[in-house]
């Protein structure tokens, strides 16, 4: 029997997956301490894992603080992840001489878990609530200009506050280690193989147990009229002119409707509402999905996964570049149509889209059928007791990076032998294009060939 440790940051799509996972673990006769905030403390109690406050430890925050966080920006996310972790070390410092863990099951972006398992030399599982990301999959991630912007300017600020870790006893190489999982660190992730981009490029410290939902409910679509289901999920849902819009498109329509709108939105400024249409702050999205036919989402991962579950095909609307990834992950698979027009037409035709073509339905039904054959819960759980894991297969992304190691040397060898080349024989006066067209050219032709070396790997794997 374990004792395991939980750290997750305040929110509710990255501690829903660690829920059951917590429930499975106690039930096996593990001790399960759950380092969270007041606003989960329900959820924990109810899976029996001991819920520990952690509330004190959050700092204030100014309201230009509190806006960066209300639109998911990175800085300000990884700014406040560092004054958390400095905040509890003193605390934490006790805790791990009390509790002594055998193992910590932490959030991917939760500093203060993974932070404290490397300094107190704690065997550490990573909970990761989006798909897996390395280089190959993090193609599937486009940032935004707004994001980029933010990320390029808040590393000043970042390193800053980077260095206050050191002298606690925490040794940060950079912002990246902290939130980026490499092959060798044992992760959990909500998904299957089969859902999860370059799902072969992860090594066996990757665990795809399925999405971890908390219920037993087999989808049940039988009813007289269509259920549409529309959710932004509960970071970025203050949006009540597309809720607005949501409801113009569908009040005439042969359809049913309920909108989670978040605490946010005031009911009352959506108008009077058509008796086909019900809103209300928060539902039990599952047992809402597993009647749903159609789910407007923000494409969270764990909104999508529930859907596919529930076999819900999806009209998506993602935000983030995160979301996005997820967005486009669906529509590779079939299970759901983009809603590039979120006007009052757009989002009608979206829905009558699913709708009528039942192509999108079968694509989620062998979803779900794919994602109830998993794991789940009980294989994280066993995963987590097992921890830490050796791993055996071949390193896929070791061999990808020397891959692209050679094509840099290579690439930039041939780019400066040309420049060179044309210099002496024809003229210095344009040289500079080549320079530039060779810089542009890069990316492209680098991704190309890690793909095309990838297949190669795979191939030769599955020969
Ligand atoms: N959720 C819920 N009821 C609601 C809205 C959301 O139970 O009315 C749950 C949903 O089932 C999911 C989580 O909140 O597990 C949202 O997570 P997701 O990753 O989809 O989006 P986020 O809220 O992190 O943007």
């Amino acid at each position: 029997m374990k004792r395991v440790a939980f750290f997750c940051i305040p929110a509710h799509g990255h501690t829903n997956p660690m829920l059951p996972v917590a429930a499975e673990l106690v039930k096996r006769g593990n001790t399960v301490r759950f380092y969270s905030f007041d606003e989960f403390k329900d959820k924990i109690n109810a899976t029996g894992a001991a819920f520990i406050s952690c509330d004190a430890y959050l700092p204030e925050l100014s309201e230009q603080e509190k806006a960066g966080l209300k639109n998911v920006s990175t800085t300000e996310m990884t700014v406040q992840d560092i004054r958390i972790t400095l905040g509890m070390d003193s605390y934490l410092e006790e805790e791990f001489k009390s509790f002594r863990p055998d193992v910590i099951y932490t959030d991917s972006v939760c500093f203060w878990g993974k932070l404290n398992a490397w300094k107190h030399h704690v065997p550490m599982v990573v909970s990761t609530s989006t798909f897996a990301f390395n280089q190959l999959s993090s193609q599937y991630m486009k940032n935004t200009p707004k994001e980029m912007a933010d990320m390029i300017l808040g590393l000043p600020r970042v390193s800053k506050e980077l260095k206050k870790l050191e002298p606690y006893g925490y040794h940060v190489k950079g912002a990246l280690s902290l939130v980026q999982s490499d092959n060798q660190t044992d992760s959990i992730v909500y998904t299957s193989r089969r859902f999860q981009p370059y799902a072969e490029s992860f090594s066996d410290h990757y665990a795809f147990v399925g999405p971890s939902v908390f219920s037993n409910v087999v989808p049940e679509k039988t009813k007289e009229r269509p259920l549409v289901y529309i959710s932004l999920g509960t970071v970025i849902n203050d949006r009540p002119d597309f809720y607005t819009k949501c409801i113009e498109a569908l009040r005439d329509q042969n359809v049913d409707v309920i909108i989670s709108c978040g605490n946010a939105v005031n009911r009352g400024s959506l108008g009077v509402l058509p008796d086909n249409i019900h809103v209300y702050p928060y539902v039990d999205q599952l047992d809402i999905l597993s009647k749903a036919d159609v789910f407007i989402t923000h494409c969270g991962m764990n909104s999508v996964s529930e859907s596919l579950y529930m076999a819900a095909p999806m009209v998506l609307y993602p935000q983030t570049s995160e979301q996005k990834a997820v967005a486009r992950r669906v529509m590779e698979i079939g299970a759901g149509t983009a809603l590039n027009d979120d006007s009052v037409d757009g989002i009608r035709a979206s829905v009558h889209e699913i709708l009528s073509n039942s192509d999108y339905g079968k694509a989620a039904e062998v979803c779900s059928t794919d994602f109830r054959s998993c794991t789940g819960a009980a294989g994280a759980a066993e995963f987590i007791e097992n921890a830490p894991h050796a791993s055996n297969g071949l390193d896929i992304i070791g061999e990808l990076n020397k891959t692209t190691v050679r094509f840099h040397f290579i690439y930039w060898a041939i780019t400066v032998a040309v420049i060179m080349l044309i210099g002496f024989l024809i003229s210095w006066e344009y040289v500079w294009i080549i320079g530039i067209a060779a810089g542009i050219l890069f990316y492209p032709i680098s991704r190309v060939i890690q793909k095309r070396k990838y297949t190669s790997i795979l191939h030769k794997i599955q020969q």
